[in-house]
């Protein structure tokens, strides 16, 4: 089968998190070796303190290994400069944090662009994707409302169009659903079941066991290494993108404007790296093939999972 598997797309090999010196010294990673494939979507459990966001962050490349080594798509990354990282990190990687992290001064709209900014081209594009995927999350109608206007759940959609919009080839989720009642937990995670059977990769930190379902693979995690890892969903059976290449929501699950409920006026926090609004510094000549994230739909879309959510038709166009 190995063949028709899916690349990998993430490789960790020896990799350990080092805190403090000499008798203060402790490890948030311990010699963690972690492969995974491109289309699996994997769940993070363990208990508090364990190292779950510090691998998070070390994937993510927001936070750098103390010793190991790291293939990211094929390349090694685990000691490059922090531009190219920043700039990987803006091509590869989406984020959703458990606290929704916008930009409480920037608009809906501003906020979802923000991805945009390394890509080059221009705010009004930029401003023009995001008018785009906000539309496919249904909140279009609140893209020139402030964050804090929003509900929790509502603040998380706009998260993950935002972690969507430069198309990464991977998501990271750290307890996204953390903040969230049941009803929009359960929103939250249909709309990355719909991601992950799009082709995508996605690793997600949580404490809630119930929704492992979503998962093709459950890694426990227990001081810095890896407890237990059990794969749900054979390689062969992952949900591919169209080539090789990346692969990116193009169609999101249709659903009314939710009006949902604020569960949690949790303080939103700007994280990950220092964000701009200023103007991209060039200006790409592809301007008029805006991105339409509804342009196209993976046809190879496998029934993977154990559990099946309903999936609404129609908003597509
Ligand atoms: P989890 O997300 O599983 O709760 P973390 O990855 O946040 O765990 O933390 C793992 C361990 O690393 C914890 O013991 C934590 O105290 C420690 N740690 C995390 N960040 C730092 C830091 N900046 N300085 C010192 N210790 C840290
Ligand atoms: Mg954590």
């Amino acid at each position: 089968m190995s063949s028709q598997d899916n690349e990998t797309i993430i490789e960790l090999k020896g990799v350990s998190k080092r805190y403090g010196f000499g008798d203060a010294e402790s490890y948030a990673l311990r010699n963690f070796d972690l492969t995974v494939k491109r289309g699996e979507f994997i769940m993070i459990m363990g208990p508090s303190g364990c190292g779950k966001t510090t691998l998070l962050n070390i994937i993510g490349l927001l936070d750098q290994a103390s010793s190991g080594e790291y293939y990211l798509a094929g390349k090694n990354v685990a000691r490059v400069s922090a531009g190219k990282k920043a700039r990987f990190r803006a091509k590869e990687i989406g984020f959703i944090f458990q606290n929704f992290n916008l930009v409480p001064t920037l608009s809906i709209l501003e906020n979802v662009s923000l991805p945009l900014i390394y890509s080059g081209c221009r705010k009004s594009r930029r401003l023009r994707m995001a008018d785009n995927i906000l539309e496919h999350f249904h909140l279009r109608e609140r893209e020139y409302y402030m964050p804090y206007q929003l509900s929790g759940g509502q603040q998380q959609r706009v998260a993950i169009a935002r972690s969507l919009i430069a198309d990464p080839s991977i998501i990271l989720a750290d307890e996204p659903t953390g903040n969230l009642d049941s009803r929009n937990s359960h929103i939250i995670m249909e709309e990355l079941q719909e991601i992950h059977s799009q082709g995508n990769t996605i690793i997600m930190v949580t404490h809630n066991p119930a929704l492992t379902t979503y998962a093709t693979r459950v890694i426990n995690m227990l001081d810095g290494e890896i407890d237990t890892d059990i794969k749900t969903v054979d390689d062969s059976e992952l949900p591919r993108g169209g080539k090789n290449e990346k692969v990116s929501v193009k169609v999101l699950p249709s659903r009314d404007p939710i009006q949902m409920e604020i569960t949690s006026e949790s303080d939103v926090v700007v994280s990950g790296e220092n964000v701009t609004t200023e103007e991209a510094p060039e200006e790409k000549a592809e301007e008029k093939e805006t991105k339409k994230p509804a342009a196209k739909k993976s046809s190879s879309k496998k029934s993977t999972k154990k559990k099946s959510t309903s999936k609404k038709k129609g908003a597509k166009k």
